[in-house]
């Protein structure tokens, strides 16, 4: 099995809607399912990751903000969930106010990179789920990962906007973080019922070529249903289709090294 180095791995794409989070979400609960060490990081104001995990945003003290804003040590707070193994840097809403606080911060793009430094040794993955948007938290998340994964929605447009987002891992890999690499691109929301999503497909690998993820995810209400109950699929209805694919992706993300 070849070893992946880089471990810091960002899931990022400026359009709403395209499974960040579900695969945030699920694919750290699938790797420590398979008894790896996982972190996952909050970087969206919306929190939807968060709960997605059963956090309760309402009684948390404090959160990534605190980390990124008020100098708050990484571990403080870390907070453990259901799935063993895993645990996470919960946001809360009040992350909406770091994108504007941190404009006027000297290193405003290596916060996050500097505050995971001092607990990277204890995990074999740490998985940034971003914002939709190219603003400081994703610019904070592209500095401090190693490896990007982009999911795209097999839907209309799907491609619009994917030009802004490869100019921005340029002038990042340019600027402030020469490592960081595409790990894949993740096919989501494929319906085998329509033939946009094979046009979709096909489109995403003639740009994308083997960097394309052989896990293609499908439409599964099971995937939809889960956030409500603030679980991961694999709690959720472990045998559905929903989770069965994001464990294949677990383990291709294991295999993919460089
Ligand atoms: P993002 O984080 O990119 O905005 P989400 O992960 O929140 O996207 O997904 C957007 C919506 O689509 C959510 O309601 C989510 O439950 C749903 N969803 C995501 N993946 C699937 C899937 N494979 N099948 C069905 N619904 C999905
Ligand atoms: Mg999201």
């Amino acid at each position: 099995m070849v070893i992946i180095i880089g471990q810091i791995i960002a899931i990022a794409n400026q359009k709403g809607g395209v499974a960040k989070t579900t695969t945030a979400v699920n694919l750290s609960a699938c790797l420590a399912e398979v008894g790896k060490k996982v972190l996952l990081v909050d970087m969206d104001p919306q929190g939807n990751a968060s709960s997605g995990l059963g956090v309760d945003k309402l009684s948390l003290t404090c959160c990534i903000y605190d980390v990124l804003i008020n100098s708050a040590p990484m571990r403080s707070v870390i907070v453990s969930t259901q799935i063993k193994g895993l645990d996470i840097a919960p946001s809360t809403i009040q992350l909406a106010g770091a994108e504007i606080e941190l404009v006027a911060e000297i290193s405003r793009e290596l916060k996050l990179k500097r505050a995971l430094e001092s607990i990277v040794d204890r995990y074999d993955y740490i998985i940034i789920d971003c914002p939709p948007s190219l603003g400081l938290l994703t610019l904070n998340s592209l500095t401090a990962a190693d490896l990007l994964l982009i999911p795209i929605q097999c839907e209309y447009y799907a491609l619009e906007g994917l030009g802004q987002l490869m100019n921005t891992i340029k002038l990042v890999q340019r600027h402030l973080n020469a490592e960081l690499s595409i790990l894949g691109v993740l096919l989501t929301m494929f319906d085998v019922r329509t033939n946009l999503s094979s046009q979709v497909s096909e489109e995403v690998k003639k740009y994308f070529n083997d960097k394309v993820f052989s896990t293609v995810i499908p439409r599964n209400i099971r995937l939809s249903e889960a956030p409500s109950h603030g679980q991961p699929i694999i709690l959720y209805d472990t045998r559905s289709r929903g989770a069965e694919v994001y464990r294949q992706l677990a383990k291709e993300v294991t295999e993919r090294g460089y």
